[in-house]
């Protein structure tokens, strides 16, 4: 599933193409991925140019003139751009084309993604109002994280993961995060310390930052649910490790469910 970083990556991967270009047509080839994608694309963004591109959460939002296309990769989309005529194939779902014959494409094969355009401010769309804030923005820090957290008993790992508390710490993230803060991820939120929220916060930025670089340099396929991207893979701690050897102590990391997602923790160096 595409998280945060490979988001991020993706926007910084095709806003140089796209960016204060003419939009000559857009064109659907599918009436509804997650839901209906509105029938007045075309019509509103023919001729406009996208002024800015921008990541709220994993949203990509395009701002035109009078309107904004909000756009979710969902469990398996794609956004490619490349600039000579190539015919769509089976799950290329939709294009936006630019005057100086580069095109936008959108491929997503389970269609779990999201499509929707807005002549309000894209911020407050119900998709995005009720977003917490971005991890790697100002207003998030461990005191945030503390306060937030206080008299919750869901697991810290859910409540990191919690999109209303912060954006985009996906599983491996706060599988990875976790470790490094030394946390056990069934903590109750509200017994974690001030102090251990300032460790955790700084590593939930450092592994994110980190996944980020790493995606910079090359876009690789993030093609299964719950698989790792590739480039970040060999420097997973304990995410995809249960059973195995922890790297600090050597003993056996536990695997459990939690919310339903694979947790992996070191019963030692975690509590
Ligand atoms: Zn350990």
């Amino acid at each position: 599933m595409p998280e945060l970083p490979e988001v991020e990556t993706t926007l910084r991967g095709i806003e140089k193409k796209i960016l204060n270009k003419k939009i000559i047509s857009f064109v659907s080839r599918e009436k509804k991925l997650r839901w209906l994608i509105p029938t007045n694309i075309n019509k509103l963004v023919k001729g406009k140019k996208i002024n800015n591109a921008f990541r709220r959460g994993k949203y990509i939002i395009f701002q035109l003139d009078e309107c904004a296309l909000i756009i979710h990769l969902g469990m398996s989309g794609k956004l490619r751009v490349f600039n000579k005529k190539v015919s769509p194939k089976k799950h290329e779902h939709w294009d936006l084309n630019f005057s100086d014959n580069w095109t936008l494409r959108y491929t997503d094969i389970r269609k779990f993604g999201v499509l929707d355009l807005t002549k309000q401010n894209p911020l407050e769309h119900r998709l995005l109002k009720d977003l917490g804030p971005e991890p790697l923005g100002n207003s998030f820090n461990g005191l945030y994280l503390f306060e937030k957290s206080r008299k919750k008993s869901v697991a810290v790992k859910q409540f990191i993961m919690n999109a209303k508390i912060v954006v985009g710490v996906g599983n491996i993230y706060a599988n990875e995060a976790l470790f490094k803060a030394g946390i056990r991820p069934t903590r109750q939120a509200g017994k974690v310390t001030k102090n251990q929220y300032e460790i955790l916060s700084s590593k939930i930025i450092e592994v994110l930052k980190e996944a980020i670089s790493e995606g910079g340099t090359t876009l690789k396929d993030y093609s299964n649910a719950e698989e790792a991207p590739g480039y970040f893979k060999k420097k997973l701690e304990v995410y995809g490790r249960g059973k195995q050897e922890c790297f600090n102590c050597k003993k056996e990391l536990k695997e459990i469910r939690l919310g339903n997602r694979s947790t992996v923790y070191c019963n030692n160096c975690q509590s």
